[in-house]
């Protein structure tokens, strides 16, 4: 590993800090932070830690010694100074003489003595860097440290890598007791260099951000030569090219891997997936040992609550034999969730029994033949877990090459899952209404379609926006949230459909929810219009909302969780207009569609409504139209507009809450929602 150390951008960063008032020493420590943070195989997502100890003066002018500590969960690849909240030293040094002190009292008297009151939690690792004497200490969870210690003979692995220059610090849980033990091993042996953490990490320390960081850089690498110079060749029994399709594996993976709701009746937990494959994936899957190291457990503690103990191995999806597939993933989803519970249960009993049992769905989902999966409640967290677990197959790997890869022991897995600190959290952050459900939207790049998929999405969604123009979808879906997905879909064009909605079962595991949107009016006297032209309308109206249906349904079918259909019909439907039947007529033949989802799909799980809009803002209806239209009526147009029942123009958004409503209604299927301010010719009944 090399040192990304670069004089000019250490000055830059010192020069461009003093600005803003941040000492020399402060910037040089966001300076090596930074570079720890951009390298994955050093740490990932909020893990590791950094440190300085300095001099202040408080809000009294009183000079103090402060411990500046990374805040807890901070980015190290983005920090800034405002990440390093300051503490008062010397009490927390104090804390040596306890004996033990409980999770949550520790909390509160970081926080009573953060110079800042309203400044970050700082890092849950505070208490190791308050005991240790040196000035700068940097923590990573690095790759090839960690498949140096991970090993039932770590402490002698650690002497011969790092040559007696890190001392070994027994396995405990992050925390009090670990920083009291580290303490203790430090002042017994004196390590020139730092420590290492076993099961856990590596520690350095210097009296520069340079000296800790160098030193940290360099014991990195004599890990990876280490490996490099005792590594054997790995077993590996290639699978044949008959795999599946991830298209087509995804659904019923997350299908497998959701649970339902033990409350409200129809409802599920779901969770968003996010694949990953390539070549040192498919190596690792293809493992002869396969079935033991990946049951073996974390590459490092804090990985727990982002991956579970252990991820759920299904079988090699064969292509043409999915229903096999299916069949054993929720089979042995079953048993991963049924081992889950049992593990909370007895752990639960050991630590006194108030421990509240998280969901016991997988995190990660080894596919061999394919690639991975990582799940979370979001696209975002499901990254991380993928991130996460890509990392932990390079530390298994490096393990296994040298000797035999060991993680902590259940018990301390489950100390690090279920945390008091980690539990006093839930709760705190109610979940959105649609957390861990997908939505696909047809013409979303309208103004009913973007206004549905911002609502959709504000609602915990993740979302698929779908239009026959691609630029301003992704233009929308950049407005809706920075996981939106946005594509090309031509719902005239069954292979357009098929592939997008591959696409997003490819992206984000499957569908749940499809608001059927894309639409276009033809005008014509019935009895005089050309049939090209109702034939043209019905192959949007009305067949291209069969497809997108269609295309959902296979999909909601492979996942077996039920699903919605949403289609937009508009009140022609039900009140037709003076020549308007070229429009009118698929409409009233797609209300029948709606309907018959409703009732071919209703034992499934599968619901299907439709929304009823008039006059509302969109290329339907444009600016000029509505000008035209008042002027001809001899109306303004905010009267032309709000000529309903209510007196009020109905808009796109109102739209997009009547497909949210019936989104969130679980016993409501085959219904007609009306949204247009009241038409009484044109009310359902
Ligand atoms: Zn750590």
């Amino acid at each position: 590993m090399k040192s990304g150390w670069a004089e000019h951008d250490a000055q830059a960063l010192v020069a461009q800090c003093a600005k803003s008032g941040i000492d020399r020493e402060l910037a040089l420590r966001v300076y090596t932070t930074r570079l720890l943070g951009r390298d994955r195989s050093l740490v990932l997502h909020g893990g590791g830690n950094t440190s300085l100890k300095t001099r202040m003066r408080d809000r009294f002018g009183e000079e103090v010694e402060i411990l500046r500590i990374k805040a807890s969960g901070a980015d190290m690849a983005a920090i800034e100074a405002e990440g390093f909240p300051a503490v008062r030293l010397a009490p927390m040094r104090k804390l040596r003489g306890l004996e033990a002190i409980a999770d949550l009292d520790l909390v509160a008297i970081e926080r009573a003595n953060l110079i800042d009151p309203a400044a970050r939690n700082p890092s849950v690792e505070i208490m190791l860097h308050a005991f240790l004497p040196h000035k700068f200490i940097d923590h990573t969870h690095a790759r090839a440290v960690l498949s140096v210690i991970d090993q039932p003979d770590g402490e002698q692995k650690c002497a011969d890598a790092f040559r007696g220059r890190l001392a070994f610090v027994p396995y405990l849980m992050p925390g009090f007791g670990l920083a009291k033990k580290a303490i203790e091993i430090y002042e017994r042996i004196k390590p020139s260099d730092g420590l290492i953490l076993s099961k856990h990490g590596i520690v350095t320390f210097g009296e520069s951000a340079r000296e800790a960081y160098e030193r940290m850089i360099e014991m990195v690498t004599l890990a990876e030569d280490f490996i490099e110079r005792n590594g054997k060749s790995v077993a590996i029994a290639r699978r044949g090219s008959d795999v599946a399709p991830v298209a087509a594996v995804a659904p019923i993976v997350r299908g497998a891997c959701s649970v339902k709701d033990d409350v409200t009746e129809g409802a599920w937990r779901r969770l968003v997936l996010e694949f990953r494959t390539g070549d040192a994936v498919l190596d690792f899957l293809d493992r002869t040992d396969l079935g033991r190291v990946s049951q073996a457990g974390v590459a490092t503690p804090d990985h727990t609550i982002r991956t579970k103990n252990w991820p759920l191995l299904l079988p090699h999806p064969e292509a043409g034999k999915l229903d096999d597939f299916a069949r054993a993933a929720r089979e042995t989803a079953g048993k991963f969730a049924a081992r889950h519970h049992d593990y909370f249960e007895r752990h639960n009993r050991r630590v006194g029994g108030d421990r509240r049992e998280l969901d016991p769905l997988p995190r990660v989902a080894l596919v061999p033949g394919l690639g991975m999966f990582g799940l979370g409640r979001t696209k975002h967290d499901a990254a991380i877990a993928a991130d996460i677990a890509e990392e932990w197959m390079a530390v298994v790997d490096g393990a296994e090459r040298i000797g035999r890869f060991e993680s902590i022991s259940e018990a301390e897995m489950f100390d690090c899952e279920y945390w008091p600190l980690e539990q006093a959290k839930l709760g705190l952050t109610k979940e959105r209404p649609l957390a861990g459900q997908i939505v696909a939207i047809t013409g979303a790049a309208g103004a009913i379609g973007a206004a549905t998929a911002k609502a959709f999405a504000t609602a915990g969604a993740e979302v698929a926006l779908l239009d026959v123009d691609l630029a301003a979808a992704a233009d929308k879906a950049k407005a809706v949230s920075a996981t939106a997905l946005a594509l090309r879909c031509d719902v005239t064009d069954a292979a357009s459909v098929e592939a997008a909605f591959d696409e997003i079962a490819a992206s984000f595991g499957g569908v749940d929810i499809v608001v059927s949107n894309a639409g276009a009016a033809w005008q014509g006297r019935i009895g005089e219009v050309e049939e090209a032209t109702l034939r043209q309308s019905f192959e949007l109206n009305f067949y291209g909302h069969q497809r997108v249906a269609q295309a959902a349904v296979r999909i909601m079918q492979a996942q077996g969780t039920g699903g919605c259909l949403l289609f937009n019909v508009s009140k022609q439907a039900v009140n037709p207009g003076p020549n308007f039947g070229p429009y009118g007529v698929p409409k009233a033949a797609l209300l029948a569609l709606m309907r018959q989802y409703a009732l071919d799909y209703g034992a499934d799980g599968i619901r299907a409504n439709a929304v009823n809009a008039d006059r509302i803002r969109s290329g339907l209806l444009t600016q000029e139209m509505i000008a035209s239209r008042a002027k001809a009526r001899g109306l303004s147009e905010k009267d032309y507009m709000s000529g309903n029942l209510l007196g009020r123009e109905v808009t796109a958004g109102d739209v997009a809450q009547a497909f949210l409503h019936q989104a969130l209604a679980l016993k409501t299927t085959a219904d007609v929602t009306t949204v247009d301010g009241g038409n009484i010719a044109a009310a359902m009944r």
